[in-house]
C-alpha cells in the first residue's frame, strides 16, 4: 500500500447546491403564470456557480392535481 502523494483531501470542501430567487414563469400545459423558474446555484467555498435552472408548476407537479383522470 503506496500513500498518494501531492493531492491534499479537501477535508473542509462543503458543496451545497440551492435554488435560486425564482420568478414566476408561464407554463404552456396551463396557459397561465403557474411555474416557478430559477437559476440552480452551487455554493462553493471560493464562490456561487450557476449550475443549471429548474421549473416547477404548481398545478402541473402537484400530486393534488393529477393530470390524467381515470375516470374519464
Ligand atoms: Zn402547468
Amino acid at each position: 500500500m503506496s500513500r498518494r502523494q501531492g493531492t491534499p483531501q479537501p477535508a473542509d470542501l462543503v458543496l451545497t447546491v440551492t435554488p435560486g430567487t425564482s420568478a414566476p414563469e408561464w407554463c404552456p400545459a396551463c396557459k397561465a403564470y403557474t411555474r416557478l423558474a430559477g437559476d440552480l446555484l452551487l455554493l462553493e467555498p471560493g464562490g456561487v456557480t450557476t449550475v443549471g435552472r429548474y421549473a416547477w408548476c404548481q398545478v402541473c407537479d402537484d400530486p393534488r392535481f393529477p393530470k390524467e383522470n381515470p375516470r374519464v
